[in-house]
């Protein structure tokens, strides 16, 4: 049997922390309820069917190329490593501009997503993380993103855990307005899309380009909270059950050696040996070569087998 095999047993068997039997029910909610994220999260879900009636090539390019941006340009390599972990430096321009590709993803400002983010490894899998799978697997994935964390829920919290950010004006605007900036660029490539190829051109950029790619990049990156926090391979012996997911790995650009992360999180690179591919940080590593980000941070610890595989 494997560990995960057995992890699963034990789950089941003692309900350790309900991890399996609330697959469904999300247990005890954490914080109040944010209609305005419940709602958004909803339509965008609900445009994305439309993708089947809508299928040009021209979407699945702007489905492709949003995706490049958003994920391992803005959420990956912006707001993860480079906002939240400090994994390399770079100009200021450069870090606006990660930053603003991180916004079009539509996973909170920088500043909410940074400190949520580090509230997750300051708590992980405790009562204050945000989204601990301890909670339930649902709402590890899914549910948290209905929630204001009692932590979480306004700027003077913020300030805690974002203290950097929160000096940034450039940063309060993105975090304030990165909803409208996503929504006006969507309106636009509708716009631009139906004046020059007519309408179900527009629509089929629109559908592809944003609410599909946004679904698909929200589900990537949720699997990073909920999947490899239950089923992988443990590289590191860390005091929570990360894990180390391939498959979460390649849908994320590198994201889901999750294990390797939670034991060296300032590391610019997740993947440590030649079979974890680790998107992000080839890119990382290209502009490096570029001269365009420096002091990249490199693993510190050495790879060993738990025993856990
Ligand atoms: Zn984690
Ligand atoms: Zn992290």
């Amino acid at each position: 049997m494997s560990a995960s095999e057995s992890l699963l047993c034990d789950l089941i068997i003692t309900g350790r922390r309900g991890w399996v039997l609330n697959y469904i029910f999300t247990g005890k909610v954490q914080g109040t309820f944010n209609p305005s994220s419940f709602w958004g999260i909803l339509v965008i879900h609900l445009l994305a069917l439309m993708a089947p009636f809508t299928f040009t090539w021209a979407g699945v390019f702007a489905f492709m190329l949003m995706v490049f941006i958003t994920a391992p340009l803005g959420t990956t390599m912006g707001f993860h490593r480079l906002l939240a972990h400090g994994s390399f430096e770079t100009s200021k321009p450069l870090r606006y501009f990660l930053t603003f590709c991180g916004c079009l993803a539509l996973q909170d400002g920088p500043i909410q997503w940074v400190a949520t983010h580090r509230l997750h490894h300051k708590e992980t899998e405790q009562t204050n993380d945000p989204h601990s799978p301890a909670q339930s697997f649902l709402w590890a994935h899914l549910v948290w993103n209905f929630y204001k964390h009692p932590l979480l829920k306004d700027l003077e919290s913020l300030r805690q855990y974002a203290p950097e950010l929160c000096r940034d004006p450039v940063f309060h605007f993105f975090n304030r307005y990165y909803a409208v900036i996503y929504a006006i660029l969507a309106v636009l490539v509708l716009g631009g899309g139906s004046l020059f190829g007519g309408w179900k051109l527009g629509l089929s950029l629109f559908v592809w380009g944003f609410a599909l790619r946004t679904v698909y990049t929200w589900h990537t990156t949720w699997l990073v909270n909920s999947v490899c926090h239950l089923w992988g391979y443990q590289t590191y012996q860390v005091p929570n059950n990360s894990r180390n997911n391939w498959w979460v790995a390649l849908l994320t650009f590198g994201e889901g050696w999750h294990n390797n992360h939670h034991a060296q999180p300032r590391s610019a690179r997740m993947g440590l040996v030649w079979y974890e591919l680790d998107m992000t940080y080839w890119l990382i590593n290209l502009l490096h070569h570029l001269g365009l980000v420096k002091k990249v941070m490199s693993p510190h610890l050495s790879v060993f087998k738990s025993g856990s595989t």
